[in-house]
């Protein structure tokens, strides 16, 4: 057997070998016999470079270094679930679908394992990339933390063509997140929350060999296609467990919803032994078709359904309330409580969300509360044990001032949030939007981090993210714990961010309600910041996706005097403040009304080069061959069913140089 052969082999060995240890959990060989076989692997492949595979069971190990998680669209959308709480909201559920369908349908039921949700696409049975949910339309690419997770096939058994998208949950077990705690404990460091948060965590790592280090598991609940490949949910989940995934167990086929009501009964006991965390049910439509008729509302499908276990709760004393200041000058009032356990995790503060909450709720420092974990990061005070209170109890009265710098706090009508309106002299916020400044996302200044931004403050060196662009070196060396490369770096990093494309700068603004998405659009359509500032609230909403709240956000943000001055200043220094000429004539509407499907691989450029260029002549990308679609891009191996298809609408197949000529 030569080189090649025998790489061929272990792979496939380790394949196998890996889908039953994590996957199936029943091991053949033993640990030591399995690294024997990944240590030759590697060593071939070390030997014969030109054999490399992204998707060999010696990439699990990780190793790449992500420092920018690309941002990508969807091929499919990911929707969220409408949640129900009672029989009556899934019996009224049912109800919409008879009327919708006209008949009685299957359910399938499935744990809603608690975890991150991710999409990945896999094209001729080979993992191409796995992306977080993200917006639902977007979210960031993660493909080499994910290709480190055991249960997440590389390679599908038995699949060698098309594309589709598989969703799951990422979830930590229960087990392994204590464990990843202890160590973290000995270590001094601070424990983890919980699982679910340290899953999404673990996922934008940048060190995909970290990721591999943590028992995270991948459990598979759900497949899109166009067209789709099965004829039911239920029966896609047994498929998808044949191609190599962990599909759990427990998914049910019913033909009510007391049925489903049943499973719901059965599991909000029995779900504490399992081995992940859960907080519902998911109901979904069983029949594809059915699905497709039902469809979606702009938010969730009306074919699929959460029910939402009752969350846990727990008492404990409210030690104080304090209060703090968010970069948009917001105050959220904070619960100090005694630490106490709650559904697994330590709990220290809830959210009292604002001053009608607690009026509501009539909380006072004393207190016993209930504490509740819903769905947030920080658990929140849901009711309070009057019976316990002391005679000497006062009822809180909401601060009026802002705890860090005095000024008084204002109110918009029909807000229920308390503002600060000393934007440009109220530290918190000061430092919250110069942090957001040179956030990745924003300005990404390297060189920079929370921390120095604190000490610039501290140090009257800079106010605003403007004075960032003034800083010469020698002032700021006498910082703490500033050496010489690191002032340097710090100014480089400041100079470099010049080159910052114009839509970025506008959402490093910090425009309240103005995020990535709306800067792109408003920097698309206003095409420099000086027709933005001139631009009417009307000509705002003209814009797609632009409402009312946004509109207004930006008017009044650019009424301000001072934001004026910043944006002049900005100027001033030569950041990008109008689409760039290249970025001009980078977009045409050459491909206006065209719609392209992209198949196989290209010589010239990649696939998302080239979708990209679809996009930036006017044209739209779809992943499926319809009716509808203008032309099919077709590179190397293009898939055979995708041909057909094509032939089916008679839509033309057009090359790569064609292509390009299209758009010269
Ligand atoms: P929500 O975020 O509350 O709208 O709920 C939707 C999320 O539930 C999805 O994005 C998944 O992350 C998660 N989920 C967990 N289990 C399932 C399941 N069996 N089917 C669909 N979604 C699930
Ligand atoms: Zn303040």
């Amino acid at each position: 057997m030569n080189d090649r052969e025998r790489i061929i082999k272990l792979r496939e060995e380790l394949r196998e070998h890996n889908y039953r240890y994590y996957v199936l959990d029943k091991p053949v060989i033993s640990d030591y016999e399995f690294d024997l076989k990944l240590k030759e692997l590697q060593k071939l492949e070390d030997a014969n470079p030109e054999m490399y595979d992204p998707n060999s069971p010696t990439q699990r190990v990780g190793g790449d270094i992500t420092k920018d998680f690309k941002t990508v669209k969807h091929d499919f959308r990911m929707y969220s679930l409408d949640n129900s709480y009672s029989s009556e909201d899934l019996l009224d559920w049912e109800n919409r679908i008879k009327k919708m369908i006209g008949a009685p349908v299957q359910f399938t039921c499935e744990l809603k394992y608690d975890g991150a949700s991710m999409s990945i696409t896999y094209e001729n049975g080979q993992l191409l990339r796995a992306v977080t949910r993200g917006d639902g339309v977007q979210g960031d690419e993660v493909t080499a933390n994910v290709r480190t997770i055991n249960s997440v096939p590389l390679q599908l058994k038995g699949v060698s063509e098309g594309r589709f998208d598989v969703r799951g949950e990422i979830v930590l077990p229960i087990d392994g997140f204590n464990a990843m705690n202890e160590i973290r404990i000995k270590q001094g460091e601070e424990p983890y929350r919980n699982p679910r948060n340290t899953a999404s965590g673990s996922l934008k790592l940048q060190d995909s060999a970290e990721v591999a280090k943590r028992p995270l598991e991948f459990l598979m609940y759900g497949i899109k296609s166009e067209p789709p490949v099965f004829k039911t949910q239920f029966e896609s989940l047994e498929m998808a467990r044949n191609w190599g995934f962990k599909v759990p167990g427990d998914a049910r086929l019913v033909n009510s919803i007391d049925e489903v009501l049943e499973f719901i009964e059965f599991w909000d006991n029995k779900r504490h032994d399992l081995p992940y965390e859960t907080d519902g049910v998911v109901i979904k439509v069983n029949d594809l078709h059915v699905q497709d008729e039902l469809g979606y509302t702009a938010k969730s499908p009306r074919w699929a359904m959460a029910y939402k276990f009752k969350a846990e709760q727990a008492s404990t004393k409210l030690n104080s309330i304090s209060y703090q200041v968010g970069r948009t000058g917001a105050i959220t009032p904070v619960a100090n409580l005694e630490p106490v356990l709650l559904a697994g995790t330590i709990v220290k503060r809830a959210s009292l969300h604002n001053a009608d909450q607690i009026e509501k709720l009539d909380v006072r420092a004393g207190d016993t509360v209930y504490v509740e974990k819903g769905g947030e990061i920080i658990p929140k005070i849901v009711g309070v044990e009057t019976s316990k209170r002391s005679a000497d109890s006062v009822p809180t009265v909401y601060i009026a001032e802002c705890p860090e710098c005095k000024t008084p706090l204002f109110r918009t009508e029909g807000e229920a949030q308390h503002y600060c309106p000393n934007t440009m002299g109220c530290k918190p916020q000061i430092i919250g939007r110069i942090e957001h400044f040179i956030s990745r996302k924003a300005m990404d200044i390297e060189g920079l981090g929370g921390e120095t931004v604190g000490l610039l403050v501290e140090a009257g060196l800079v106010k605003n993210f403007a004075d960032l662009y003034e800083l010469k070196k020698e002032q700021v060396i006498p910082l703490e714990r500033m050496a010489d490369k690191s002032a340097d770096n710090l100014i480089n990093g400041i100079e470099a961010s010049k080159n910052i494309p114009f839509e970025r700068v506008l959402f490093a603004m910090g425009i309240r309600y103005v995020g990535e998405t709306v800067a792109k659009k408003l920097a698309r359509s206003f095409k420099s910041v000086s027709q933005l500032m001139e631009a009417s609230y009307e000509d705002l909403l003209a814009v797609e996706e632009i409402g009312e709240k946004i509109a207004r956000s930006i008017i009044e943000f650019f009424e301000n005097e001072e934001n004026r001055q910043l944006v002049e200043r900005l100027k001033s220094y030569r950041l990008h403040l109008a689409i760039s000429e290249e970025e001009m004539a980078d977009h045409t509407d050459k491909l206006q009304g065209k719609s392209f499907v992209v198949s196989g691989v290209f010589e010239s450029l990649s696939r998302n080069e080239l979708k990209s260029l679809i996009e930036k002549n006017g044209g739209k990308v779809s992943s499926s061959i319809s009716s509808k679609t203008s032309f099919v891009v077709a590179g190397a191996n293009m898939g055979p069913s995708k041909k057909q298809k094509a032939d089916k609408f008679g839509i033309p197949i057009i090359n790569e140089q064609d292509f390009l000529h299209l758009v010269s």
